[in-house]
């Protein structure tokens, strides 16, 4: 392991890492300011996110790419109706101008998260408007998994990627955050563009094996499934693509497979954990890290065995780690 961005992911005794997935999607709208700030001061070391580009050329922070209608209001309040607009037809401003604050209860994406908070006059994040919360004094420790999704409609794939890469690599930078971001993708044309652009950063191998179907309300991911099918070892594929993360989706791993990784030096974080029996799995295969729209969940399973998601009260008193420090306010 040669990068210490890696080192906020990697478990321990008594340590596994949290990571929250979109903020903490099961309770706060996802991918808004809103709930990664709340979702920091739960004591959460680490976010993880999805950036595409506007038309102009902005990376926002979205996961598909259109824009909802099961999130997404108009401005009178409506919930989109037809044709869902693309991200990459619409400048930012524009996209200013839709309210993703809330989920609508009576589409199957808003059955899945019904303890979600709702709210209202909530805009599509830039980028850099999560930089630039994470630059604060107060979340020096926090990590970043920047997930980048490819553009399915690409005419010129090749040209997106760089262009993409660069977009979301030069924000980075620009707010001196390189040494705090892994770079996360299930597309590995899209991990080997930034290990080219931005070999300081670690790449994240993003996997799900083609057997597993998309969850209701969410896109799928330009992947990686043929070759995952094909590989004796998939640990082993993510080493030869020069991965030192591998990023399994929780139904696909097994104790085989971890040990494998462990064995070839990968780290090992696995998505999208929410159930109690899942996160318990996970923390007995021995996962470096969890990635949850519940991290308070995971907090609760880690507590209940002792164990604990950040070093620094890792090794304080038991009472000590039963009240976690939150990040200061
Ligand atoms: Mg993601």
């Amino acid at each position: 392991m040669s990068q210490s961005q890696l080192d906020a992911f990697r478990g321990g005794d008594r340590l596994v890492r949290i990571i929250g997935h979109r903020g903490a999607r099961g309770i706060m709208p996802e991918n808004t300011m809103v709930g990664f700030e709340w979702t920091l001061r739960m004591g959460v070391g680490a976010l993880e996110f999805d950036v595409l580009l506007t038309k102009d050329d902005i990376p926002v922070i979205v996961h598909n790419h259109q824009l909802t209608s099961s999130t997404t209001r108009d401005q009178d309040g409506q919930w989109l109706r037809g044709q869902e607009p693309t991200i990459c037809d619409l400048t930012y401003a524009e996209i200013c101008g839709f309210d993703v604050g809330g989920i609508d209860s009576r589409s199957a994406y808003g059955q899945r998260f019904p303890d979600q908070a709702f709210l209202s006059h909530i805009r599509v994040p830039r980028l850099v408007d999560l930089l630039e919360l994470v630059a604060r004094p107060c979340f020096a420790k926090t990590a970043l998994m920047l997930e980048i999704k490819s553009d399915p409609k690409a005419e010129q794939p090749g040209v997106a990627r760089i262009n993409t890469v660069k977009r979301v690599v030069d924000a980075v930078r620009n707010t001196g955050l390189s040494h705090r971001t892994i770079l996360h993708s299930f597309d590995w044309d899209i991990l080997a563009e930034c290990q080219r652009q931005a070999p300081d950063m670690p790449a994240s191998f993003l996997t799900q094996m083609p057997e597993n179907e998309d969850d209701a309300g969410e896109d799928s991911a330009l992947g990686f499934g043929a070759e995952l099918r094909k590989a004796k070892s998939i640990p082993e594929l993510v080493v030869k693509a020069g991965g030192e993360l591998w990023c399994p989706y929780i139904k696909d791993i097994n104790a085989q497979d971890i040990a494998r990784a462990k064995e070839l030096g990968l780290l090992v974080v696995t998505w999208t954990v929410n159930e109690i029996d899942d996160i318990n799995q996970a923390i007995e295969l021995g996962v470096d890290g969890i990635v949850s729209d519940y991290p308070g969940r995971v907090q609760h399973a880690l507590l209940a065995r002792d164990y604990h998601w950040l070093p620094t009260l890792q090794d304080k008193e038991p009472h000590a780690r039963r009240f976690p420090e939150s990040a200061t306010v």
